[in-house]
């Protein structure tokens, strides 16, 4: 019998998901919104469906798979696999997931922590599939982190470890939503490159950004990529920090890898030639030029892909 693995994305706008086959490779996909506003137990019916609708349309049944992985933002105790507290769910604060869609399907369900899995996805198939060792970044609307050694995830005593966007890089930085100041997330997000902009454009100093009634990171980086002086600043900031950030962690972890995803790494060209050379000179020699700093390959399939082989090395 075959053992197929489902592997789902459990997002704030849509939850996606893919069937697996046996040795990894997708069967086939669906993508349906999440409609969190309606609500947790909304929710698992949808992701429930959403695993039957995969079963279905691969013509086997929930029965033959071998379990479902569940990417979810936020911290969570992933033994209990319990979400513990999810900024962007608010309805889902100790919220028992796994238990709820484990009695619905009669299966194993395996949940974790959504930027963990794009790590663990990146180690086992993308830019850490040769590796030991790998530090994921995902960079969008805030900075996401994993960090995985040996082949395992590095959760930590109580499920913080890994939350690398709130490292600390300046006690008098701006503030983060998590209640610190100076988070990496200030200043490598697509949130921080905006406010980044934004201030500086309040100087008055001409670009051509300047006037826009609303701004994206997209456009500073477009207007980087064109040599817009205020823009390419504001990249050059960015890429320091994010950085002095690497460094610091290359100093706890020592990676062969160094992968960096979200919706930002679309624009790595510009950042991270700047990036590896503050690495390379910063970092202590023996790890100097050694470090592979690079885009994360998998894209959007990062997190089902590493939730898929985490159930797969389970069973
Ligand atoms: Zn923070």
């Amino acid at each position: 019998m075959s053992r197929h693995v489902i592997g789902v994305d459990l997002g704030g706008t849509n939850v996606r998901g893919a069937l697996f086959s046996e040795n990894l490779e997708v069967r086939n996909r669906l993508k349906r919104p999440t409609h969190r506003e309606e609500g947790g137990y909304a929710v698992v019916d949808r992701l429930v469906a959403l695993v039957r609708a995969l079963c279905n349309e691969a013509g086997t049944s929930v029965s033959n798979l071998a379990g479902v992985g569940i990417a979810v933002p936020g911290p969570l105790d992933v033994t209990g696999g319990i979400i513990t507290s999810a900024p962007n769910f608010p309805d889902f604060t100790n919220f028992p997931l796994k238990r709820l869609v484990e009695e619905t399907l009669g299966i194993g369900v395996h949940l974790e922590n959504d930027a963990n899995a794009a790590a663990y996805g990146e180690f086992r198939q993308g830019s850490g599939r040769d590796a030991h060792s790998l530090i994921f970044l995902g960079l969008g609307t805030g900075v996401g982190g994993g960090i995985v050694l040996d082949g395992k995830i590095l959760r930590g005593a109580h499920g913080v470890g890994g939350e690398l966007g709130h490292i600390i890089l300046a006690a008098d930085g701006p503030p983060c939503g998590c209640g610190n100041r100076g988070c990496l997330e200030q200043w490598a997000s697509a949130t921080a490159v905006v406010r980044m902009a934004k201030e500086a454009l309040e100087s008055g100093e001409p670009s051509v950004l300047a006037g826009r009634e609303s701004l994206t990171a997209r456009e500073v980086f477009e207007a980087a990529g064109g040599s817009d002086e205020l823009a390419c600043r504001v990249v050059a900031r960015m890429a320091h920090f994010l950085g002095l950030g690497i460094v610091s962690l290359c100093h706890v972890v020592d990676p062969e890898v160094v992968a960096i995803g979200g919706g930002v790494s679309e624009s790595v060209d510009l950042f991270l030639p700047r990036v590896r050379k503050f690495v390379d000179e910063q970092v202590f020699p023996a790890a100097r030029g050694k470090i592979k700093i690079t885009r994360a390959e998998l894209g959007d399939d990062a997190g089902i892909i590493g939730v898929a082989s985490l159930v797969r090395n389970a069973g």
